[in-house]
């Protein structure tokens, strides 16, 4: 049978937190043409701790790789015309490697990782007034068990062959990112600069934690990856159905997906619901100190000559993770699906709240004692009640990061763009809409984060098959959800929501 002629081909390696996908679009109408999805396996060996096998994350990528490129073959769609991959990746996930052998010395501390609360309240209580945005005017960011810098704190102080690896100059830190190029370059790629081998997101929190503070946390500036602009070429695929094919776009997941949802103009913003709940504004030049609990971050830099583009962003640790939870600790559904159909079947939560801190509470918060709380309960309260209560929980956390965002800049959003795993879910988008009294607008095509990391591979300077003008992406079209609920009813809920929130707080002191 014949080939099917598209022109030039972008890929994308998405390596999420509950698992790592390649994709592969149509560079001239951003389609999506085929993809394959692995499973990442999480283990919990404490309370609060969570792991992944930093190996099997490699191997997935590859897996990936290998069957969407089977799958493009079968559509008759010729793989030499994929001209470029990005890579976009969970944020924070932490991981050191030996440097000599590339063997990991611990398996990766997932961002939502409690261990480190201990690390934070010990460097906190060093800081004048123990203050948790003491470092905040210089990094963005308060002093959380969600950043990597705390967690390679941690991995130096409490894993030996870490420790022994830093001092005889043997580590070498990066998150998912950094890991999968480095490493990868033994399997997977080839490098255009050998003595260059380190990337590190520019969007990257770590960054200026260190360069600006790397004293305050007492971490050698050597075992850090080098620092590239999110869109150049870092490497080429050495083997594999790939091989040759520049790997040209690296992003955050956040990043890349306010990059996939074209949020290049200031003001405009974006909220992604997979594990966590991630709202990013895209504030342009310059940094934007929050007053209200948000974080300030590079947004991306896209190209070596291109200037960094900022943004403020409400992280909340808890949203797809609170579905996994009722699946796998409560098995009250059998799949993330279901769970629509459960609590569509009631339609309320019969003045249940679900306060989901299982990992304490981020934005606007940043409370690590914080612990999950139901309340409202009564003999009526069902399953299907505290399925729907879930939904909202995310919905109002969102409400929580909008409120601060539009407190801190002044100019109210108008309507919020979303993706992300959990936006097929159609209750939770009109809950959503209800809750903020504003528009929620969903691209027909949901992956828009590995959309944006392919789009920076296929703009990089010595691909440019991607122009990176929303004009050019004739296939981009949305889905609009409007508030149902009048605005009084929605405060109510809203207020009742607060204070739960003030019920979860402070419990672990
Ligand atoms: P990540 O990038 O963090 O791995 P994804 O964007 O892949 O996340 O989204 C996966 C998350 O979305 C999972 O936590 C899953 O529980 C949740 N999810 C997926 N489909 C649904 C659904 N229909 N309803 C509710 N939650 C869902």
């Amino acid at each position: 049978s014949s080939r099917v002629t598209l022109g030039p081909l972008v890929a994308a390696i998405d390596q999420g937190t509950s698992s790592t996908r390649f994709l592969v679009f149509n560079a001239k109408t951003a389609e999506l043409l085929s993809h394959h999805q692995v499973e990442i396996n999480q283990s919990f060996p404490k309370e609060g701790w969570v792991e992944e096998d930093p190996k099997e994350i490699l191997q997935s990528v590859y897996e990936c790789m290998e069957r969407t490129c089977e799958k493009l073959t079968q559509l008759n769609i010729d793989i030499s015309n994929i001209k470029a991959i990005g890579v976009t990746n969970q944020r924070e996930t932490t991981l050191v490697w030996d440097k000599e052998t590339g063997e990991p010395l611990y398996n990766a501390i997932v961002w939502l990782d409690l261990r480190t609360q201990s690390t934070v309240e010990r460097l906190i209580n060093k800081t004048p007034g123990r203050n948790k945005n003491h470092l905040k005017h210089k990094t963005g960011l308060p002093i959380s068990t969600y950043f990597s810098a705390v967690k390679l704190r941690w991995l130096m102080d409490n894993v030996d062959e870490v420790a022994e690896a830093v001092l005889t100059h043997r580590a070498m830190f990066g998150t998912v990112d950094s890991w999968l190029i480095w490493v990868g370059r033994t399997h997977l790629f080839r490098w255009d600069k050998p003595n260059r081998l380190f990337i590190l997101n520019v969007y990257l929190h770590l960054f200026l934690f260190l360069t600006r503070s790397f004293r305050y946390f007492d971490i050698p500036m050597e075992i850090l990856p080098k620092v590239r602009s999110s869109s150049e070429i870092y490497g080429l695929m050495k083997s594999g159905s790939l091989s040759g094919i520049p790997i040209s776009g690296c992003l955050g997941d956040q990043s890349a997906a306010l990059v996939g949802q074209m949020c290049f103009q200031e003001g405009q913003a974006k909220n992604t619901y997979g594990t966590g709940c991630f709202l990013l504004r895209n504030t342009g030049a310059k940094p934007v100190m929050s007053d209200h609990g948000l974080i300030t971050t590079v947004a991306y830099k896209l190209g070596r000559d291109k200037p960094a583009c900022y943004a403020l962003e409400g992280s909340v640790a808890i949203a797809g993770a609170v579905v996994r939870w009722l699946k796998d600790n409560l098995g009250i559904i059998q799949t993330s699906t279901e769970l629509e159909k459960l609590a569509a079947s009631v339609g309320t939560s019969y003045g249940c709240y679900f306060v989901p801190a299982f990992s304490g509470l981020y934005a606007p918060y940043w409370e690590p004692s914080a612990r999950g709380i139901i309340c409202g309960l009564t003999q009526f309260t069902n399953k299907s009640h505290l399925a729907f209560a879930a939904l909202e929980a995310v919905c109002f956390q969102t409400r929580e990061i909008l409120d601060a965002m539009n407190q801190d800049s002044g100019i109210p959003l108008t309507q919020l763009q979303v993706d992300g795993g959990m936006t097929s879910n159609r209750l939770l988008m009109q809950l959503q809409a209800d809750i903020l009294c504003i528009p929620v607008v969903k691209p027909s095509m949901p992956e828009t984060t590995a959309l944006g990391a392919a789009m920076a591979a296929g703009a990089a300077e010595g691909v440019s098959v991607w122009s990176l003008c929303p004009e050019d992406l004739s296939e981009v079209t949305s889905e609009k959800f409007e508030p149902q609920i009048n605005p009084e009813e929605s405060e109510f809920r809203y207020a009742r929501w607060k204070k739960a929130v003030q019920r979860a707080m402070n419990w672990e002191t």
